[in-house]
């Protein structure tokens, strides 16, 4: 009985929002938490649908302990809520890659004596494929000798 009033409900909202925003609402309204297992970018298994954020989180904390050591998420439609997955380090830009942002070179900049210079990629000897900043040969200040240069790429 409630479930039928709760459909006309919905029906008449629809008709007020239009098919389209009324469709949108309540696919959003309904999507479903799930639980699920992964091995690589594949979803191997599904330990849970819930559509209580509560119940959801308990079932997520039991999949941990269920399957120690595999990569479990909780998501909601496209977002992870939770994750076991390690978070991975932020990759490098590569040499090449700062060349396509208008960058042709590299500035050094020595800790101990604070001088600072300005080389091109070809001067430190940078292949394209090569991450930034370790890129090309190591620099050594020209004033005070020392290794401890900081480089920064050269903006444009
Ligand atoms: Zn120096």
């Amino acid at each position: 009985m409630v479930k039928s009033r709760h459909k006309t409900i919905l029906q008449i909202r629809i008709v007020r929002l239009g098919p389209q925003l009324a469709a949108k609402k309540v696919r959003s309204k309904h999507r479903l938490l799930k639980v699920e297992v992964w091995e690589g970018d594949k979803i191997h298994e599904v330990m849970a649908v819930v559509n209580h954020a509560t119940v959801a989180i308990a079932a997520y904390e039991a999949a941990v302990r269920e399957r120690q050591g595999r990569v479990v998420t909780l998501r909601h439609g496209a977002r992870v809520l939770r994750s076991t997955e390690p978070a991975k380090p932020p990759v490098p830009p590569t040499v090449g890659h700062l060349r396509t942002l208008g960058v042709t070179g590299v500035r050094l900049w020595c800790v101990s004596c604070g001088r600072s210079g300005v080389l091109s990629f070809e001067a430190i000897r940078a292949g394209d494929d090569e991450p930034f900043p370790t890129a090309g040969k190591r620099s050594i200040c020209a004033v005070c000798h020392s290794r401890n240069v900081q480089r920064m790429p050269e903006w444009p």
